[in-house]
This record gives structure tokens, sequence and C-alpha cells, in this order.
């Protein structure tokens, strides 16, 4: 980022500041005085200085009996400081009042030195409160939220500060189980530079609550925290980030998002769920990021200097425009790919007379002075539909600047324009006809990239200054050792125990190994025969292989066979569980045979535990025979809450003969449009006396069979619930049956 950045980055920061009355220099190093986290670094202004507190008494703490008297006797300017260490099972409650000049400040002896682990939990009441530098890890809230700005439902938070707050992968065992890690409650409360990283469970990482009117209008600030990768979710409830709810919709929240980092934040369609009146998200940094900040419910909400870089990743998207009186400006949008309710820019028709958790009409919508560098897709009037009939009216898109350099227009308008007034805007490719007369259009890309200032902040400068924040994603096995098996019974099992997240275990010898138990994945292993095959594994379970919490399993010139299994129905070779805790799994088998899974009834390859979640399962140059189950059963969420077991399904160049069940069954419920998943796509592959569907696929939103050979199968089921599934199909080869009757859909949606 270029010079011009750092100065209007400076300016968002002055001008905020002047509104602060309580802003005072830290120009004091002494003990005695505690300042809400700043990371200075060169000089800038970096983080939000929010005032000096001096301590009347410094109370160090060192164990639960101590701290809960202390903060039973606090008196205003009391400094609390609890001991460098673990602190395990602390369910805190901090309710205290200090004053405006004199907060009672909970604080680290040393940031990043005190560690709330097991079922540890923080609830703050009253006034005027101060909380620094706690590390949240290694464990999971025994409650719903892991940090939440009341006591109870009548005893809330007003005029706190948290700050130097880190939660990292701090998820209940169960992903399913919904769990808030902040939730903001009261007035007048602040989260500052705070690090929130991989949560795997449902619910957003951060919630802005408005369910009393003690809560609304409430001039909350989260500003300069990093919100860190929020892996896919698998269902809606994967947020990072929710103000209000529907119910409260129409009520003020004036909730100012400012200067945050959002890193990876992809569990669902939306980034960021505003859902009530009059927030403001300003200076904030979009990378990577799947989904869009969504503008759900509520009006006069202000979207302005924000950086959306998608980095060219799947899915990735901007702000989706819903409700009256919304402003989008100054934003830059750039590698965004994401289309329809995922593009860069999407102007949502409405619900007429809309019920309240419906589709608002956008009523005097601005939309101006953006840019947008390489985007797929600015979607206007999307939804439009028999029910989405309320075209976007009173609003302006203009002076924007749109470019393109793999030409053509991002521009798709679904229904009439003629409520949006176009002005001023240039633009490198035509746009369509309808809106042609609001733009110049220029040979050269309009976007002066060089020494244009971008708006947004950079990453170093959000979060808690002492916890590093994670790497790009780097290969698991990069810095794993090799580790050689010898061939002796239950020899994998106990290479796989001492292993180190990463390693590598090497089956080069050759022969039959043997495993007697159930083999725990909670970790990245790689299990590598010899390239010219030699090596089999028996297992005498009914599985081998249990993948739980964030396992990583890759199976590279393997044979698997069935033959030892117990004679009992429903085995599996593969098995997922939440044993070792929530996270997302993922399977790759390249160059495995599995066969003789047929000891008995319904014996699957690979048989998913209900609530767990895989990122991908992808299949290369393998060989699936004599089965008597399923091939990939990812069907467990049957309930319809929308959730499902896997995101990608990617199957080439592999042969199925001799199969019971299905190649893959997949169930997706529920009629929400929350999710991009499941991807289910084949290629290359061949398939031959498939006694069920080949692909039987409940609720998929994307998937293709391309380039098969297909002799005696069943047909391929599919069921359409939600959204715009798309499911190609092409090139494949039939030696009994043609295509036509192939493909069986069913449509059930609205
Ligand atoms: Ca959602």
């Amino acid at each position: 980022m270029g010079k011009l950045h750092t100065s209007l980055l400076l300016c968002a920061s002055f001008s905020l500041l002047s509104g602060l009355l309580a802003c005072t220099p830290d120009t004091s190093n002494s003990q005695n005085n505690s300042t809400v986290a700043t990371q200075d670094g060169e000089g800038r202004l970096a983080g939000y200085q929010l005032g000096r507190y001096e301590a009347v008494r410094i109370i160090d703490v060192a164990s639960q009996a101590e701290l809960i008297d202390a903060i039973a006797s606090a008196v205003p300017g009391d400094h609390i400081v609890l001991a460098d260490g673990d602190w395990v099972d602390l369910d805190l409650v901090f309710s205290a009042n200090g004053t405006q000049d004199a907060p009672i400040v909970l604080k680290a002896q040393t940031p990043g030195g005190v560690i709330l682990t097991g079922q540890s939990a923080l609830r703050i009441s009253g006034e005027h409160l101060v909380v620094e530098n706690l590390v949240f890890k290694d464990g999971y809230s025994p409650r719903n939220e892991v940090v939440s700005f009341r006591t109870d439902s009548e005893t809330l938070a007003n005029n706190v500060t948290v700050s130097g707050l880190v939660i990292d992968s701090y998820n209940n065992p169960s992903r399913t189980q919904r769990e808030i890690w902040v939730a903001l409650y009261g007035k007048n409360n602040k989260l500052v530079n705070s690090h929130l990283a991989f949560k795997f469970t449902s619910g957003p990482t951060l919630a802005v609550r408005l369910n009393t009117p003690e809560s609304l209008e409430n001039n909350h600030l989260i500003a300069y925290n990093y919100f860190g990768p929020r892996p896919i979710f698998g269902s809606n409830g994967g947020e990072t980030f929710r103000i209000g709810t529907s119910h409260y919709s129409m009520e003020f929240s004036g909730t100012r998002v400012e200067n945050n980092y959002f890193d990876r934040c992809s569990g669902e369609v939306e980034i960021i769920s505003n859902k009530s009146r009059g927030n403001q998200f300003v200076g904030n940094s979009f990378y990577a990021s799947r989904g869009t900040l969504t503008l759900r419910h509520g009006g006069d909400t202000v979207v302005e200097n924000n950086y959306f870089d998608g980095k060219g990743q799947p899915y990735t998207g901007g702000v989706r425009v819903i409700n009256p009186r919304q402003s989008v400006r100054n934003n830059y949008f750039k590698d965004l790919t994401g289309i329809r309710f995922s593009g860069a820019l999407v102007v949502m028709n409405g619900v007429p007379n809309s019920p309240i958790n419906r589709y608002h009409q956008v009523d005097g919508a601005v939309i101006s002075d953006n840019i947008f560098e390489n985007v797929s897709a600015i979607e206007l009037g999307e939804g439009s539909d028999s029910e989405r009939t309320a075209i976007p009216i009173n609003t302006e898109f203009t002076n924007n600047t749109i470019t393109n350099e793999s030409g053509g227009t991002p521009f798709n308008l679904y229904d009439d324009m003629s409520g949006i007034r176009f002005e001023g805007n240039k633009t490198d490719n035509a746009p369509p006809d309808d809106i042609a007369y609001g733009f110049s259009i220029s040979g050269d890309s309009p976007v002066a990239s060089e020494g244009q200032p971008t708006p947004g902040i950079d990453k170093t400068r959000t979060g808690a200054a002492f916890y590093p924040k994670p790497e790009e994603n780097t290969d698991p096995f990069e810095q794993g050792r090799e580790i050689s098996v010898p061939v002796k019974p239950d020899a994998i099992g106990e290479a796989i125990r001492n292993a180190e997240p990463g390693d590598i275990l090497s089956l080069q010898q050759g022969g039959i190994y043997s495993e007697g138990q159930i083999l725990l994945i909670d970790k990245p292993i790689r299990i590598i025969g010899p390239e010219d095959g030699g090596v089999t594994i028996l297992f005498e379970r009914n599985s081998l292989f249990n993948l739980s919490a964030t396992g990583q399993l890759e199976l590279k010139n393997l044979t698997i066979s069935g033959q030892s299994s117990p004679d009992a129905k429903g085995n599996a070779v593969i098995t997922s569980s939440n044993a070792a805790g929530a996270g997302n799994l993922s399977l790759t088998m390249d160059n495995i045979v599995v066969k003789d899974l047929d000891v008995n009834g319904g014996f699957s390859v690979l048989d998913v535990g209900r609530g767990t979640f895989f990122d991908h399962i992808t299949v290369t140059n393998s060989s699936f025979e004599n089965i008597s189950g399923h091939v990939f059963k990812l069907d467990q969420e049957t309930d319809d809450f929308g959730i499902y077991n896997a995101e990608y399904l990617t199957i080439e160049n592999s042969t199925f003969s001799n199969i019971g069940g299905s190649v893959a069954k997949v169930y997706r419920g529920g009629k929400d449009e929350s999710t991009f998943g499941p991807h289910i796509d084949v290629s290359r592959s061949s398939f031959e006396n498939i006694r069920s569907a080949v692909l039987d696929l409940h609720g998929l939103q994307h998937g293709s069979f391309v380039d098969n050979m297909v002799a005696q199968a069943e047909n391929i089921e599919l069921v359409y619930t939600t959204g715009r599934p798309v499911f190609k199909v092409e090139a494949n080869q039939f030696t009994t049956g043609d295509i036509d009757s192939f493909i069986d859909v069913e449509d059930v949606r609205n």
C-alpha cells in the first residue's frame, strides 16, 4: 500500500479521535498507568488511546479466591492484576462500578502471560470497567458466550472497554452447539485491539445484541481488531459478525465498526450480517473472505472507505444492499470472484410489504465514488422473482469506476433499473444498454492504480500486539518428519500416536499391515506406501480411521481391504466424530485401492458422524471394488437445519465397480440460502455395476459429472431444495442406457 494510503488512514483516525473526549496521548510508561493497548510502531497513531487510567491501588491476584475477593471489594481506581500463568476453568463474573476518571481495571500481569483455559468464560457488568490482555485458548466456554457484556439478562455492562482480548480456537467440542465468542449488550462499550480466530462452531464470532431497550442506541465501538480465519461452516450460522436480529431490526443500533481486519472470514454467505439501523462500517479490510458484508435488515447504515480484496479466491464478495437509506461510498473492491448473492456489489429486489424477516425494498441508497477492479459481478435487482418484485427506487449509482482487465462488464441486471439513477461513472467495458447513459467509456483502464489511495487498514495495525497472527495457508506437511513404519501388528496406530502434526508415515517396505484398534486422526497425517504398490492394510475393528477435531488424512499408494473386518452391518474404513473436538476435517486419497468391503451389509468407505464437517474430500487415481455400502456417505444431517457434512467432494480418474450403495450420498437439508456448497464434482471415472443411484444428491449447490464411462448403473438422483443449484453433465459415455434417462431431477424449491 502506498504513501497516500497512510495519510488517508491518518485522517480517518484523527477525525474519529476528535470525537473522543477521553482521548489523551500516552506519554508515560509508568507502571501505575494503564493505557488501552496502542500499537504505535512507526510513530503513527495506530490504536485507540481511550484514556490513561491512574491506578489508585494495584491488587495482585494469584488465585480464583483472591480474584473474586478483589472484584467484590473493588473501588474506582483499582487495578486488579492477574498473575501470569494458566487460569483453568475460570467462570468469571467481573461486576463492579468505576467512574469515568477512575475506571476499575482487570488486566494480565504481562500481555499474553495470562491464559484462560479449560472451561472458562467472562461476564462483565457495571460501569466504567476496563479488561486488558486476556487470552482464551485450549478449551471452550461452559456458557453460550465466551465474553459477555452482561452478567445476566437484567444486569448489563455500560462504558466498558475490552482490549487485547484473544480468543483462539476456543470451540465447543460439538460444532453444531451454538455459541458466540463476544456478545455486546448495554451501551457505550468498546472492543479494541483484539484477536478472534478459528471459530468452528455455530453462531457468530461477535454479536451486538439489541434484545432489550437498555441495549438500543448503543454507540458501541469495534475497532482495530483482527478477525482471523473463520473456516467454512457448512450451514447458516457461520457469520463472523452480527449486529441485531431480524426481530429488532427496525431499532437503531449505532454501532461503529472501524479499522478492523477480516482475514479469510469464510463461514457462510454473510461475513457480517447487519440487522439493525444506523451502523457504520468504516476503514475495514476484508481479505480473501467468502460472502459479503450484508445489510440484511434495518436501514441508515454507512459502508465507507473499506477495502475488499478477494485475491481471486472463490465466492469472495463485497457488499449486499437491502433496506432503505443505505450508503456505500468510497470503497475499493478488488479481485472478487463471487456472483449472485456473493457479488462485489449486490443490490437486491425487495418483497412488497415485506414481513420483518424477508427482504425490504432498497429505497434511497447512495452508491458512489467506489472503485471496482477486476470483479466478477455487480448484481442489480438480484433476487428478482415472483416474491421479490419490489425494484430498487430513489437510488443513485454515481461517480464509480469499474475496470476489468479480462474484458466484459461485471454488471448483471435482473429487473427494471428505472429506480436507480446512473451518472458520472467510468468504465473500460461497455455496460448493458439500459444503464449505459450513466457511464463514460475509456479504452484504457481508467483506474490509475499507482498512487491511488486505497482505503482499508493494514493487518499489522490490528489485533493484539503481543499475539502473532496465523500464516497464510501453508502446506501442513512441509515441516513434517518422515517416519518409517515397520511391518508388524498395530504399527501404523503406534506411529500415529507418536506423530506430530504434519508428520509423514512411510510404509516403504511393503507387506501387510494389520491394525487392531481404530486410529484417531486429530492432526494432519500423511500415510504413504511405495509407488509400485505392495502395501495392504487390514483392520479388525468396525473402522480403520476416525477423523476428529482438525484431522487431515492423506493416503497415497495403498491397498485397504475389509477382509479382516468384523462380520457386522455398517462398517466403514473411515469415520468422523467429535471425539477430539470440533473442527474442519479433510481427506485426500491418491492411488488407493479399496476392496472387499463385503463381509456384511452397508460397509462403506467413508461414513461420517453426525455434526462433523469435511472441508474437502479429494479422490484421484483410485479404485473401489466389492463394496456393500456407499462409497462416500455424507448424509447424516437429516433434520433440515441446513447443516451438511462436506463442502467439496471431488473424484477424478477413478474406477468404481460392484458397489451396493451410491458412490456419493449427500444430504443438505433446509431452504435457507446461506451456503455456497455442497459441491460434488466427478470426472474421468468409470462406473460398473452400481446398484443404487450412482450419485444421490439432496440439496447440492454445485456439481458436475464430466467425461465418465458408465456401465450398468442406477441413475443420478438430484433434489434441488434451495438457491440456484448448477449441475453440469458433459461428454459421458454409456454402454447401457443413455444420458436422458440417467439424470433424475426433482425440484422442490417454492
Ligand atoms: Ca447467515
